[in-house]
């Protein structure tokens, strides 16, 4: 159950086994049980399971749902699962055993297809804005470790086991929030005499937005003052948009409402800017009145699993929020920033907004009484209350926090720091790129075709957007990940040290893999990734070794079909160019660099791949027909 409720009306609640003779008992035609751990219920029909009962994975929750649609009469499907919420909350009371794996994507492996998320439908799996394009990550901080990710088609995933996430330790002896001084009091707004402070918690469910509410109201109890809290919970799991609304007034007396009313919230703890933007909240600012302290770093939403080109609407979040507040009303920082690189952990991403929020004089509570009830609370207190510091630094002077952060420009997205690549720098690294995946020779082909291309669109006058599509494209198509590229990548010192930085202790390495030649099939002809233990590296340094063989006679991966559609697709993409290239002109430029950007829906590995290239390739016919013949595509359109 979701939140995890007890089940049924009996204190001591139903069990599967009892719902299943219930179900038998109503007449259900037929029952299956659907479950992530079906080895719990070898020897289940002793203990009360009615018999003719099936047992199936989860994976085959498809198959038995298109089973049962067939199945006159009333059928049930019982799905026992622990809701991934409540598996995190009793990992951290120890009531649950927390699996020593971690799930970590190779980047330069991945293609960012965005397989990985929709069959795992998981928010933990994010994007991640590199030099070739948008891959994808594993948030360590919310993953609930069900691996089910790994079932993305494609060889970019390693499982970690044993060892811990170095980066915990390391924050944990790193500097304190008091060595920055200490800092002044604030003044601190107050109630209207005979009226209440409304505060909105607002952010993401399962990352302690009730705590935050709770600790606000256990600080009020404790002062003797007036206190109502009430929370509105979107979707439990992780990802949901929920809500925490607190009263506090000097009496009970002068609370008058359970929740802060249309356009009277003093204060927005905006902890996610999606769900401090959303209508529910913003319903409750009104210029003048409502401050908001939010974190500038936008959680990916449930939106980016169904759309791999999910733009993160963080920005246009904080312009909306500004213009229902004005621009004084509205501050701001990337919390997430600097919870996971001070204190190891976004998790702590709320305490800091807290502290940030008093600081500015905006919570009308004592500061001893809010770090009394994080010790009341009892849950990670130290790295609570150093949150709660951190915020008040920042919310002091954000550039002292700002420069004992890494990698970004003062945390923030770096995307609006970084500086516009130039086409010659785009080429300069591609060129090494290939020069590194196959030989100097193959590198110059590239080189010469982009330059082709480059002189071509030089005389359109400064136009350079087709040049850098192909520069972009012509590489991706020709930088292939085959089997000898996939075990560079793999053996790649640098990846290797990747992982060596952010783990520490006795850690295995394991590689998932489907290798053509021997990997199983499921029932839809689709190949099925097998794990790998740590010996695979010598054979991916080995193989790594052979790349000189691809394309030719003694290339035995590249006999496939999948290898061949791969190297004529090079072959095709530079005919299409060229073809382009002899009629280019200003009025078909922009149809031009459409077609060199092409490539970019080709993504993926193996069945997903093909599913793309398809989809690719008949876009790529109307795109091509509408170069040739604007006239008849503006007909037809
Ligand atoms: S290649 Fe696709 S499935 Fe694999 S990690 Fe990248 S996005 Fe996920």
């Amino acid at each position: 159950m979701t939140g995890g409720q007890q089940i049924g009306e009996r204190p001591e609640g139903l069990s599967v086994i009892q719902i299943a003779q219930n179900m038998r008992a109503e007449g259900a035609a037929k029952i299956t049980i659907v479950t992530d751990e079906p080895e719990k219920y070898q020897g289940a029909e002793a203990k009360g399971l009615p018999s003719g009962i099936e047992i199936q994975h989860r994976d085959k929750l498809d198959a038995v749902q298109r089973e049962f649609r067939e199945i006159p009469g009333t059928t049930v499907i019982i799905y026992d699962q622990t809701c991934a919420t409540e598996k995190r909350r009793r990992r951290k009371r120890g009531t649950m055993v927390d699996p020593a794996v971690r799930v970590i994507i190779n980047e330069a492996v991945c293609e960012g297809c965005g397989d990985c998320s929709v069959q795992s439908n998981c928010l933990s799996v994010e994007p991640l804005e590199t030099e070739f394009g948008r891959k994808r990550t594993i948030n360590q901080s919310t993953c609930n470790k069900d691996t089910s990710c790994l079932k993305g088609f494609c060889p970019s995933f390693i499982t970690v086991e044993g060892g811990q996430l170095k980066k915990k330790a390391k924050a944990k002896a790193s500097v304190s929030p008091h060595e920055l001084g200490t800092l002044p009091e604030p003044v601190q707004q107050q109630p209207a005499p005979g009226g209440a402070w409304g505060i909105v918690v607002a952010g993401v469910g399962g990352t302690g937005v009730i705590t935050i509410g709770q600790l606000l109201g256990m600080a009020a109890h404790m002062e003797g003052k007036g206190i109502v809290t009430q929370d509105a919970a979107g979707l439990a799991q992780k990802g949901g948009a929920t809500w925490s609304h607190v009263l506090i007034g000097e009496s009970q007396d002068d609370i008058r409402t359970t929740r802060v009313g249309m356009a009277a919230a003093d204060l927005i703890l905006g902890c996610d800017p999606i769900v401090a933007a959303n209508k529910e909240t913003m319903l409750r600012m009104r210029e003048g009145r409502t401050h908001v302290a939010l974190n500038s770093h936008g959680t990916p939403t449930a939106a980016f699993v169904k759309d791999g080109a999910w733009q993160n609407p963080s920005e246009r979040c904080a312009a909306d929020i500004a213009r229902a507040v004005g621009p004084t009303g509205l501050s701001r920082f990337d919390a997430d920033a600097v919870a996971s690189q001070l204190l190891g952990d976004t998790l702590y991403v709320n305490p800091m907004i807290l502290g940030y929020a008093w600081q500015k004089g905006w919570v009308p509570l004592r500061r001893e009484s809010l770090l009394r009830a994080m010790e009341l609370n009892n849950v990670q207190v130290e790295n609570n209350k150093a949150a709660f510091e951190w915020g008040r630094q920042a919310a002091h002077d954000f550039s002292r926090v700002e420069k004992l952060l890494t990698g970004t420009a003062g945390g923030a997205q770096v995307i609006e720091f970084k500086k516009r690549e130039t086409l010659e720098s785009i080429i300069a690294r591609r060129v090494e790129f290939l020069t590194g995946y196959q030989d100097a020779a193959y590198a110059d082909q590239y080189r010469d075709f982009v330059a082709q291309v480059q002189q071509a669109e030089s005389r359109l006058g400064g136009k350079t957007t087709l040049s850098e599509a192909v520069a972009r494209y012509l590489f991706k198509l020709m930088a292939y990940k085959d089997e000898y590229e996939v075990a560079r990548l793999h053996s790649d010192p640098a990846f290797q040290q990747r992982i060596a930085d952010m783990f520490e202790g006795d850690y295995r390495i394991n590689y998932h893999l489907a290798p053509p030649m021997t990997a199983e099939r499921n029932d839809k002809g689709e190949l099925l990734k097998k794990k790998y233990g740590p010996s695979m590296l010598r054979n991916f340094k080995l193989l790594a070794k052979l790349k000189g063989l691809r394309g030719g006679a003694l290339d035995i991966f590249g006999k496939t079909e999948e290898r061949q559609t791969e190297r004529a697709l090079i072959q095709q993409y530079r005919a299409s160019i060229e073809e382009v290239l002899q009629g280019l002109n200003s009025e078909n430029h922009a149809t031009a660099v459409e077609i060199a950007r092409i490539p970019e829906q080709i993504k993926g590995y193996g069945h997903v791949k093909e599913r793309n290239l398809k989809a690719a390739r008949t876009r790529w016919a109307e795109l091509m027909a509408q170069y040739r013949d604007p006239q008849a595509a503006r007909q037809v359109a």
